[in-house]
């Protein structure tokens, strides 16, 4: 599989990493570029990809933060309100948005529900506080969601900029290509495995992956990592490790270790990072981790945790 893209979204100038702005800014100052502002870190990944030196990309989270538990200050506020394009997941990952939709003054700002036409799944929620009809959030991580999430924000794009039409379908042609490299890398590695079943000492966020690849899936938590599971799951997740004598559990990025530790603690289990890619670490901005670098890794770890060929 190829892995990696040449334009990183998480190129960072003057010091600062809470966006992922364009490294040739300086450069090139002749040339307006499109603002476009994303809430979530593939989405900002698609969008730098797609628009390469003609957008000037941001992701509202800052580096590190859990995203479900993410509120936008004024400042971001004013930011979405002077950018020419506004590209967030959807209302069940930002319940926030449609709010700030409602209320923005600039006339002439596209905004894209990347959601839009995507297959949903119910989310799996574990108390009352969270919101029973809803569904799970984390379309990214079907990667045939992943490419209609892909085509509302090339559209955007070129209704935008109608000139270079074009360069935009091209982009986003290559960025779906490698999003079809990429599943059929996970269904073929993953179709090979001993183990079928991944346990996730995090929250309900591989659940479209498990789904497409024929995975069972067990987690500690729900959709939201803000609900803290109680005692009886993780003695139940505990006990399920045992008896199904589990080697490898899974945990989240950018979360407590906690609750993974706990359970690797009382039952000898190893851990294997599996990344969502809700949000990068500043390190990672750093390094200029792409989503399909973590897609990668995540697909390492899952053949060595469920033992494929
Ligand atoms: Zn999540």
């Amino acid at each position: 599989m190829r892995v990696g893209i040449s334009v990183i979204c998480a190129t960072a100038i003057f010091g600062t990493f809470s966006s992922c702005k364009q490294s040739n800014k300086l450069t090139d100052t002749r040339q307006h570029k499109i603002k476009v502002v994303t809430t979530l870190f593939p989405l900002c990944d698609m969008a730098k990809n797609i628009g390469a030196d003609k957008v000037e990309v941001s992701l509202l989270l800052p580096p590190g933060m859990e995203a479900h538990s993410f509120e936008p200050k004024p400042s971001d506020i004013v930011k979405i309100n002077e950018a020419d394009i506004f590209v967030y997941t959807g209302k069940f990952m930002e319940p926030w948005a449609e709010g700030i939709i409602k209320s923005t003054v600039n006339k002439n700002l596209i905004v894209v529900d990347a959601s839009r036409g995507t297959k949903l799944i119910p989310g799996v929620f574990h108390n009352a506080d969270e919101p029973a009809g809803s569904f799970d959030p984390h379309i990214w991580l079907d990667f045939d969601n992943a490419k209609t999430m892909v085509r509302n924000i090339v559209q955007a794009f070129q209704s935008k900029d109608s000139a270079n039409k074009s360069f935009y379908e091209q982009a986003a042609d290559d960025y779906a290509n490698k999003l079809s490299e990429v599943d059929f890398a996970y269904k073929t590695t993953l179709a090979a495995c001993k183990g079928k079943e991944i346990v996730y000492a995090g929250h309900y966020a591989f659940g479209y992956l498990a789904n497409r690849y024929g995975l069972k899936y067990l987690a500690a938590q729900g959709v939201s990592p803000d609900a803290e599971p109680t005692a009886k799951d993780l003695i139940n997740l505990v006990m399920h490790i045992k008896k199904d004598k589990v080697e490898y559990v899974f945990y989240e990025e950018l979360t407590s270790p906690k609750i993974a530790e706990t359970i690797a603690g009382e039952t000898k289990a190893k851990l294997l990072l599996l990344n969502a890619a809700h949000n990068l670490a500043k390190d990672e901005i750093e390094k200029g981790v792409s989503f399909f670098d973590i897609l990668q890794r995540d697909l390492d770890n899952l053949k060595v945790g469920l033992k494929c060929q």
